[in-house]
């Protein structure tokens, strides 16, 4: 559950602010940063397995496109708002950004329990979604894709309604679909694999052995369970991991690799809680374990001014998107804990979609090592970057990441010429 302490877009926009005045930029540079492009807002009637019509609430927000049509993942969660679509909307174009895609930011989100809902009722809000924002999509225009709760499955219904309005497939009009549709290899698994590439390149600068490396991951959805996977493949210690079902700790480390994301939460806790050695830990202390490094691969907001002086991990690794506030960071940096974040670490997913897109454009059909290898050299170069330029400015790896990001949507505003 999230508990928002201040809006982390306005935190974001005087970051923004922040750092572009930091790199000698005026105000018209870049005050068209400080506001999202267009903002949807829907009602979805859905008619309910039990005859009845419920009308739920929908966002689509484009936030930059200076830089190529916006992308960005679509939401399913009850405490989507506008205000948190906008802030995602916003992460995106800066997350395209220091990833050097051409792509602008988009999110789009629908206020809903998916739990609550039975498939039916869940194909049919997708498809009505779809065809509520229909008007702003497209191909060139903007492409949405998979966000917390919603999967390649959605992703397949949200591109047939598309096909039924436009009256043929376009497959590059959605990313993270199934591969029957032209959904690409490797893109399930993306994030999780660029979260275990940075995580992996950051402990090797700091020297630390995988083997000697205790990491605790919240959440066992697509992202954290991934991660959980390819770290424990190149020996890091798994010794804490969460879900909605509950959290586990196991001295030892876990064995990972009988989780799968079909089980559901509580088969992948059962699987967890059942091994030598695991036991169950609270969950409100969960993210205070002591460990070398924490992956929040989960919702925004976990790391907040009321919890963040009791963290003892060494290095944050955001996966999730926003998972520590501004004022969470503060304290942090007060106890020297180091912080990749967002923008750059769980860029895989965003990565891996573009080239789906691309294929998709293309008609081209790459392997999975393909795939796997031109995303782990993309973001790569990106972690690269990020560490060479806060190594120049001696700030924080998220205000390189943010600088990058900002200096780079500057300069394509720039070319472009007057406004
Ligand atoms: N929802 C993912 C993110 O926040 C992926 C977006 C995409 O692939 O367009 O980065």
């Amino acid at each position: 559950m999230s508990h928002k302490e201040l809006s982390q877009y306005q935190e974001t926009l005087n970051l923004i602010i922040e750092y572009a005045e930091n790199l000698g930029y005026k105000e018209s540079d870049y005050v068209t940063l400080l506001s999202p492009d267009r903002e949807l807002s829907v009602s979805l009637p859905v008619s309910m397995d039990d005859g009845t019509i419920k009308v739920f609430h929908g966002y689509r927000i484009q936030d930059n496109g200076i830089r190529g049509p916006y992308k960005g993942g679509i939401r399913y969660h009850p405490e989507v708002d506008a205000e948190e679509v906008r802030d995602l909307a916003l992460l995106m174009s800066l997350k395209c950004s220091v990833a050097n895609i051409p792509y602008g930011g988009a999110k789009g989100g629908i206020t809903v329990d998916p739990r609550q809902l039975s498939k039916d009722e869940l194909e049919r809000l997708t498809r009505k979604y779809a065809e509520k924002i229909f008007p702003v999509i497209g191909l060139d225009i903007d492409i949405p894709a998979p966000d917390v709760n919603t999967n390649p499955e959605i992703m397949g219904w949200f591109s047939d309604e598309y096909a039924k309005l436009v009256g043929r497939r376009v497959p590059g009009i959605v990313t993270g679909k199934p591969i029957e549709l032209g959904g690409s290899y490797g893109r399930t698994e993306a994030t999780g694999r660029g979260v275990t590439t940075v995580t992996h390149l950051y402990s090797q600068r700091l020297d630390l052995v995988p083997s000697e490396t205790k990491v605790v991951i919240q959440g066992t959805g697509n992202v954290g369970l991934v991660t959980a996977q390819l770290l424990a493949d190149l020996g890091y210690q798994i010794i804490g991991l969460s879900n909605i079902s509950g959290a586990v700790y196991n001295p030892d480390g876990f064995d990972v690799s009988e989780l799968n994301i079909n089980n559901g939460d509580q088969k992948n806790y059962d699987i967890l809680l059942d091994q030598e050695n695991s036991e169950v830990y609270p969950d409100d202390e969960f993210l205070e374990m002591e460990c070398d490094i924490l992956i929040p691969a989960a919702l925004g907001n976990q790391i907040r001014g009321n919890n963040a002086d009791r963290i003892k991990a060494k290095i944050i690794v955001e996966a999730a998107n926003a998972p520590v506030t501004a004022t969470a960071e503060k304290i942090l940096l007060e106890k020297d804990v180091k912080i990749l974040p967002d923008i750059l670490a769980n860029s895989g997913g965003v990565i891996c979609s573009y080239f789906e897109w691309v294929q998709n454009l293309q008609y081209f059909n790459w392997t999975e090592e393909e795939v796997n290898e031109k995303l782990v050299a993309q973001i790569t170069k990106a972690f690269e970057e990020v560490v060479s330029v806060q190594s120049e400015q001696k700030g924080t790896y998220r205000q390189a990441a943010m600088s990058i990001a900002v200096d780079r949507l500057i300069q394509a505003n720039r070319a472009k010429g007057k406004f």
